[in-house]
């Protein structure tokens, strides 16, 4: 007699790590790197190297959401995006509707290069905007100014593609007033996606060598607690904002605790594999185990992050703390299935996922 071991193919989100910036901004601690001239070709053949790793180890796992997050994805040249996306699907089954965003920077790609990455699958682009005023773009070190950002929105807009901005609140300074007029300033752009991060200094960074008048935390606090009053669009996670139904999926996804792959040097992700939790970086350099535990806090901590919350699967409620969470209801609460943050709690939600975990 034969016997078959049958082993479940788990949909898996892609996100690609693009690293190369045209230069620093001063804020930025991110992993990337000011690079004018990038060697793309061996850039692609890493990438494609890893995503075959990946194929072999998974099988021909479906994707439901593509990611390239940076540094600056709308530096690659569209023959490499091109290469990459066709690597991507020999490797995998990409869904039918499969979500694929490039985050971009205004000044590094004009109409032609957007209708190459469109026409290589991209359907939705998220744009670095940061600011609505030239002289704080120029503080922030970036490179582009107002109307260059505004016109890279109206044009992927125009193109019919689902668009983001990114902006930075919270600068040397500012007050609650200025977080206003900068909510209803971006009302007027017509976005249906936002997100909206407050300003931190970094000590590794041209910011963090500075001695700067950052806003108090009772200010940065009711900056952040006054956006959703003066912003067209509701909040859906901690700094992020959208219509009902243009929350970004690929983000959601890894909030909600499904499985993807990190690719690239700056990346990393959480594989499913042979009915286990793994760990995951570059061509298996990190592939290691990790207890049904602590992916389970791992959920709770992103999904805590939504609005909606976190969903009280069997995993999930194994870990909560629920002595606490009765006597803090003030703070978090029961929602149908999930578990989410009340206003108060949201300001605190670090705090409370201490508490709130066995
Ligand atoms: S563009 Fe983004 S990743 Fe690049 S340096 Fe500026 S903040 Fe960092």
């Amino acid at each position: 007699m034969n016997y078959y071991v049958f082993v479940m193919k788990v949909a898996h989100n892609l996100y690609i790590h693009v690293p190369f910036c045209m230069s620093k901004c001063n804020y930025c601690a991110f992993y990337s790197f000011a690079c004018q001239n990038p060697d793309w070709n061996q850039y692609a053949n890493n990438i494609c190297k890893e995503l075959r790793f990946w194929a072999e180890k998974l099988g021909k796992i479906g994707i439901p959401t593509i990611f390239f997050g940076g540094g600056t994805p709308s530096l690659m040249p569209v023959d490499i995006f091109e290469r990459i996306m066709n690597c991507i699907k020999e490797c995998f089954c990409v869904d039918y509707d499969c979500e694929i965003t490039l985050e971009s920077n205004p000044g590094t790609i004009d109409k032609e290069k957007l209708s190459g990455f469109v026409s290589n699958g991209v359907n939705r682009l998220s744009v670095g905007v940061q600011s609505l005023k030239d002289e704080e773009l120029k503080f922030l070190g970036r490179r582009h100014d107002v109307k260059t950002a505004i016109s890279l929105l109206d044009c992927a807009m125009n193109m019919g593609l689902r668009v983001s901005a990114d902006f930075i609140y919270g600068l040397p300074n500012q007050n609650v007033n200025d977080v206003i007029n900068l909510s209803t300033d971006i009302n007027k752009l017509g976005l249906s996606h936002v997100s909206m991060y407050e300003l931190t200094v970094e000590p590794n960074t041209p910011f963090g060598k500075m001695n700067l008048n950052m806003p108090d935390n009772d200010t940065m606090a009711q900056m952040y607690s006054i956006i959703p009053e003066y912003l067209s669009l509701p909040r859906y996670e901690v700094s992020n904002y959208a219509k009902h139904g243009e929350e970004c999926r690929h983000n959601q996804n890894v909030w909600n605790g499904e499985a993807y792959i990190g690719i690239g040097r700056g990346a990393a992700g959480r594989v499913y594999y042979d009915n286990a939790w793994y760990e995951q970086r570059g061509n298996g350099e990190l592939f290691e185990k990790i207890k049904n535990e602590t992916r389970a806090i791992e959920k709770i901590l992103t999904g805590m992050r939504t609005m909606r919350g976190v969903k009280l699967s069997n995993d999930v409620k194994n870990q909560i703390n629920f002595d606490w969470l009765n006597s803090h209801k003030d703070l978090v609460e029961i929602g149908g299935e999930y578990l989410h943050t009340t206003d108060a709690g949201l300001l605190i939600l670090d705090d409370i996922i201490a508490d709130l975990t066995k």
